[in-house]
């Protein structure tokens, strides 16, 4: 894949990039290396200084990165804005909060001298030079939920992001270094993914965190399990959104809307799969499907533009291929189902509502990763559980009810890294993000995800 600007909205290229040399390649290891052994002992105010810094100097520059996202993936620019706002809060989260996460732990006085100690305590300590393989879908908060964490914690970052997106790449890493980080504390590295596996295996690199597909994740947790180096795995989702009937179904209906088309359907945490209870399920599918050909598809720069087109011209035929296979084994669609007219320059796609979906089809277990829903009917609860958890994955998951004991057992039995209740999936610094199944595994964002990349280190003293 050439690490280029291609602007989806008309297929254009904007601007192609050299891969490094391996010479830089090597250069930045080096530099990443020695800036960890000055930047690991740095105490958390000085971090917070400079990691607010980064976040004052993205406030200020947010129109112009945001312009660059929706030129390289196609999210409207209002959503690139808010992408912008949000990685400025995490960053001030993390500078506000790394220090009190990462405080010593204090074992119990009793356990204490049980082990033979008079004093013992746990402190978090950084690990070192960490790669992180990023997506174009979130270009900026992808890298910051990861960055902010890691360089509050003393390690340094090497960003290898998604090679559609360049642009967001060099801005991150000059965002840092303008911020005053020392050279070295992050840096991205223009590279194909071909790639990865020497920078994984070269010793002065030592864990890996990857969002993206389930491929690439595997391809990279093979080679560091390889290597005995720590992973965190960030991967696909298709997350349930079930409608029970004590549901406020208007409210439901709205919001599935958003929950499927944000980022133009391409986001891990979208819900994908609608299953709503038969009760309501007339009441639901129609304000659905209404609201979701209500949406005004186009130009991404435009301000009245909903969704924008996919990222590529791949992401466009997985999808169509997902669509047509469900649409020939007897699948309806409701709405959409195709590429909207006159807009054949771009990689537009259709809001599409699949109905009469079975578990033969691959759309079923497979992530469609654009604004296609499929809509399923269940009898109650159990069905609705059964049918959700009938995944290969376990990112996060919805679930509209007012019934207490009802929402408890979703809590208890539904197979995601998250239960959201009447409302949609969204990550927030202080609340921690991640899945289990095929989704990955590890956690990012709050204690949970700064601590994922520390030396969790047992300090005992007889
Ligand atoms: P992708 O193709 O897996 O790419 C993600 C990153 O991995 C890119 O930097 C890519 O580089 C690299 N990569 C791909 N194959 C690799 C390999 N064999 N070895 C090393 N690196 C490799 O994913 P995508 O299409 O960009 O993103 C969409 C996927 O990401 C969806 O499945 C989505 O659900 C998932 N995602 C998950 C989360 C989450 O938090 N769980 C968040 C966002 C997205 P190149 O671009 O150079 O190929």
């Amino acid at each position: 894949m050439p690490i280029a600007t291609v602007n989806p909205a008309d297929g254009t290229t904007v601007k192609t990039f050299d891969p490094l040399s391996a010479d830089e390649v090597e250069q930045r290891l080096a530099d990443a290396e020695a800036a960890f052994r000055g930047y690991r002992t740095t105490t958390f105010e000085e971090r917070a200084r400079l990691l607010n810094a980064a976040a004052d100097l993205l406030e200020r520059e947010a129109d112009g990165v945001a312009r660059v996202m929706t030129t390289e993936m196609g999210k409207p620019l209002a959503a690139a804005r808010a992408e912008a706002a949000k990685c400025v809060k995490a960053m001030r989260w993390y500078a506000r909060n790394a220090e009190e996460l990462l405080a010593p732990e204090y074992p119990a006085p009793e356990d204490v001298a049980d082990s033979g100690a008079e004093r013992a305590e746990v402190r978090y300590r950084p690990l070192g030079p960490v790669l992180a393989v990023m997506p174009w879908n979130f270009p900026l908060w992808q890298v910051v939920r990861f960055a902010a964490p890691a360089l509050m914690a003393g390690n340094v970052g090497l960003l290898k992001h998604a090679s559609n997106v360049p642009q967001t790449a060099l801005y991150l890493g000059d965002l840092f270094h303008r911020a005053g980080f020392a050279p070295g504390c992050f840096q991205t590295l223009l590279v194909s993914s071909g790639a990865v596996e020497a920078v994984l295996r070269d010793p002065r690199v030592v864990a890996a965190t990857l969002t993206g597909s389930e491929g690439a994740g595997r391809a990279v947790a093979s080679v560091a399990g390889d290597e005995i180096k720590k992973t965190v795995l960030e991967l696909g989702g298709s997350d349930p959104f079930v409608v029970m009937p004590s549901a406020d179904v208007e409210a439901a209906a709205r919001t599935a809307v958003t929950a499927r088309v944000q980022n133009n359907g391409q986001s891990c945490i979208a819900a994908k799969r609608f299953l709503v209870h038969t009760d309501v399920f007339d009441a639901f599918a129609e304000r659905f499907t209404a609201g979701m050909l209500g949406l005004t598809v186009g130009d991404p720069m435009e301000p009245g533009t909903d969704v924008g087109p996919l990222s590529g011209a791949q992401g466009r035929e997985d999808l169509e291929e997902l669509v047509t296979d469900a649409l020939a084994q007897g699948a309806q669609a409701l709405c959409g189902g195709r590429r909207p007219q006159g807009l054949e320059r771009g990689f537009y796609y259709e809001p599409t509502v699949l109905t009469g979906v079975t578990a033969q089809m691959r759309i079923h277990r497979e992530e469609a990763f654009g604004p296609v829903a499929t809509l399923y009917r269940v009898a109650d609860a159990e069905e609705a559980v059964t049918l959700a958890n009938d995944t290969p994955f376990g990112l996060s998951s919805n679930v509209w009810t007012r019934d207490e004991c009802e929402a408890d057992r979703f809590v208890q039995d539904l197979e995601a890294g998250g239960v959201f209740f009447n409302g949609m999936t969204a990550s927030h610094p202080a609340l921690p993000f991640g899945g289990v199944k095929r989704s990955g595994y590890g956690r990012e964002l709050a204690g949970h995800g700064i601590r994922e990349f520390c030396n969790a280190t047992t300090v005992w003293r007889g």
